[in-house]
């Protein structure tokens, strides 16, 4: 494909990266800071005076719900930030009269709590949100995400996607996320400008990819870029091998050394889909998780995407490794993957944090929408409304997030020495009113159940105010939604010339095994198949080989001023001892006729024939053809020499839709004008010795035959 770049390893070097990011910015204001800035801390423990301290921002007024261990809650309360760090969290009136601050935050009938922590995503498929929707995963993503991911995802798109899905998250209030992408350079770049927190998993899979050709490729771009974010203050940079089955376990274990080498999680997608875990058990008698350890993959921190089918051994694994999972109840349900077995996990004592999955499955980033899903769907599941109540869900978002993703050291809960990621909520909306504190419950199910993202005013990220009154302090937005809108209408454009060409499509998914083959052939009715066998002894007839299969054709048509169609055929050849050895195949052809000579013989072309190696439901959810034709027959199929030529000679016996024949048909494949008349004229010849009369010669293919008469 031609973003692979064919020489040179794909390694983002310092200066590269600095032309990007120099080209970018301009999406970023750079006069909306915070008060504070990185270095902030050089500002501290001014001597003057000790009494009280100085703090760069002092929040107060609201209830302060901290997620820690023990659930304080201090209402009216406070919150005091330095530089990056949360240096006190408490009641209202200890902490003014402690605290001298530069800049004092009211937030009275708000809410301040820990930011929300976005525990699985791809940033940059923002740009794909609604790309192709309501379709079955393997069509959604071979046949729709992964073509357009070839033309379009360049480290711009990664760049621009991971802008503009910072902005849509930090509007809703979550502060870090965990992603899984390409070109992962551009996404940290991007996360660092608008100033959020990630987890950048940059994805080694055993295909090409738009930034790697082979895994080595891949690998070497993995970790030239974990050793650009050592140490970082918002970047962790971390190997994503996508899944046991987009990866070898010769990947995992390279992967899995380098997460080690770096000492950062490994990110993967685990058992999102019966049929992964149904296609391992098959090659490997093993499920997901039980694969994992016997590969070792488990012996070192893992953050797994989804773990929708996993049974109970499976879950006893995932919490006596310290697996974190990160669910995404959206992206399973929408993509019909299924629901995790949450109650269980959270009950066993698995680590689980809440995530959004990428745009294109999901189609938004609200991740107070997925702790409602989180909190609601175990109840109906199990049949048992306190299997996961509103505060877990929240823990989910935050504690457990962070616990999930290894940094519940920095993030997650409201606590002294913790990064001061915060945000505060509204609580007066009409959606919100009343709020009735009647239980110490209800306020954590008024912000899973009644609260919207919107609700969400205030945004600090390593104590940097981010959003403001509900504004984006540091990306421009106008900006940003032109420019995400733009390439949305290269996409459209892009997406709209496929779906028009069929031979693209089929390209897209299916190396082609031959083009354009020219043929003159004909079909004609037998009165019975005697006279075709006595036709064989002929002397003029010499058999060169012979074989009989069962032919399962289905024929699709598109719309009537395309004139092509579609074959996907199960041809079964039997073997001479019974064996039967089905071949697929699918084959593009086009105008039914090119040519047609005496005889009604008929020259086609436009052919083009590609292994079938998925299913028939795949083909035709992909290629939504108008009308689906199926015809399913017999065939002896003799390769003869006829007159020092060569033709094909079938005896066909169709048998359903219903039964009819036999049938005779003749072809051979031509390259000239003069030799395509030749054979014309031979065929006419054959077609008699084999026992059909011109009268009997059928100018239609058997699907024009076959039609049932409504579909006509
Ligand atoms: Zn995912």
């Amino acid at each position: 494909m031609p973003q692979n770049k064919s020489k040179a390893p794909p390694v983002v070097t310092v200066s590269t990266v600095e032309l990007f990011r120099a080209r970018k910015v301009a999406i970023f204001l750079r006069v909306a800071g915070g008060p504070q800035s990185y270095d902030s801390e050089t500002r501290l423990h001014v001597s003057e005076n000790s009494h009280p301290e100085k703090v760069d921002t002092l929040l107060v007024g609201g209830t302060v719900l901290t997620m820690d261990a023990e659930r304080h809650r201090y209402q009216p309360g406070a919150v005091a930030i330095r530089g990056r760090d949360i240096v006190a969290v408490g009641d209202e009136g200890d902490l003014v009269s402690r605290y001298k601050a530069e800049e004092t935050v009211r937030f009275d009938d708000h809410l301040v709590l820990p930011g929300l922590i976005n525990a699985h995503t791809h940033m940059p498929m923002s740009l794909l949100r609604g790309l192709a929707d309501d379709l079955r995963l393997d069509v959604w993503l071979h046949g729709y995400i992964l073509p357009v991911e070839r033309e379009f995802a360049t480290p711009e798109f990664a760049f621009l996607g991971t802008t503009l899905s910072c902005a849509e998250m930090l509007r809703g209030g979550t502060t870090c996320f965990v992603d899984m992408y390409y070109h992962e350079e551009e996404v940290a770049w991007a996360a660092v400008e608008a100033g959020m927190r990630g987890i950048c998993g940059e994805t080694v899979v055993k295909f090409p990819t738009p930034n790697a050709q082979s895994y080595e490729d891949g690998l070497r771009y993995c970790e030239e870029f974990m050793s650009h974010w050592v140490d970082h203050d918002l970047i962790v940079a971390a190997p994503a091998p996508h899944s046991i089955y987009m990866t070898t376990p010769e990947i995992l274990e390279a992967t899995t050394a380098l997460a080690r080498q770096f000492n950062v999680p490994h990110l993967m997608h685990v058992a999102e889909t019966r049929d992964e875990v149904e296609e391992l058990l098959a090659t490997s008698a093993l499920r997901p998780v039980r694969w994992l350890e016997e590969h070792g993959i488990l012996e070192h921190p893992l953050i797994a995407a989804h773990c929708v089918h996993v049974n109970s051994e499976e879950i006893q694994l995932m919490a006596r490794y310290g697996v974190g999972v990160a669910h995404n109840p959206t992206s399973n349900l929408k993509l019909a993957s299924g629901i995790a077995p949450l109650a269980e996990m959270l009950q066993r004592g698995v680590q689980v944090g809440i995530g959004t999955d990428g745009c294109a499955s999901n189609n938004d980033l609200d991740m107070v929408e997925e702790m409602r899903l989180a909190a609601l769907l175990p109840k109906a599941v199990t049949r048992n409304p306190v299997a996961v109540p509103a505060e877990e869900a929240l823990a989910m978002a935050t504690i457990y997030g962070a616990q999930a993703i290894g940094l519940d050291h920095l993030i997650g809960s409201l606590e002294p020495g913790k990064r001061a990621d915060l945000i505060v909520v509204g609580l007066d909306a009409l959606h919100q009113s009343p709020f009735l504190e009647t239980t110490n419950a209800n306020i954590y199910s008024h912000l899973v159940y009644a609260t919207q993202a919107s609700d969400v005013r205030d945004v600090w990220v390593n104590g940097r105010q981010l959003v403001r009154d509900g504004h984006l302090m540091r990306i421009d937005v106008p900006q940003v939604l032109e420019r995400a809108s733009e390439l949305g209408r290269q996409i459209t454009r892009f997406f709209v010339q496929r779906e028009g060409r069929i031979l693209d499509k089929l390209v897209d998914i299916a190396p082609l095994e031959q083009r354009e083959t020219f043929e003159v052939q004909v079909k004609g009715a037998l009165r019975d198949s005697a006279a075709f066998y006595k036709g064989l002894e002929h002397p003029d007839v010499h058999q060169i080989a012979h074989t009989s299969r069962d032919q399962y054709d289905t024929y699709f048509f598109f719309d009537r001023n395309a004139p092509q169609r579609l074959r996907y055929r199960e041809d079964q050849v039997i073997q001479l001892d019974g064996t039967v050895h089905p071949i697929y195949n699918l084959t593009l052809t086009g105008p039914a006729k090119e040519a047609e000579y005496e005889h009604s013989v008929v020259l086609s072309r436009s052919r083009y024939t590609a292994e079938a190696d998925r299913s028939l439901r795949f083909y035709r959810e992909y290629f939504g053809p108008e009308k689906v034709v199926e015809i399913g027959k017999h065939r002896e199929r003799y390769h003869i020499r006829f007159k020092g030529l060569d033709f094909a000679v079938n005896l066909d016996q169709i048998q359903s839709p219903r039964s009819a024949g036999p049938f005779v048909e003749i072809k051979s494949r031509t390259w000239s004008q003069r030799d395509a008349e030749q054979k014309a004229r031979l065929i006419g010849d054959l077609l008699g010795i084999l026992g059909a009369q011109p009268e009997d010669v059928l100018p239609h293919d058997y699907a024009d035959l076959f039609m049932a008469p409504e579909e006509e």
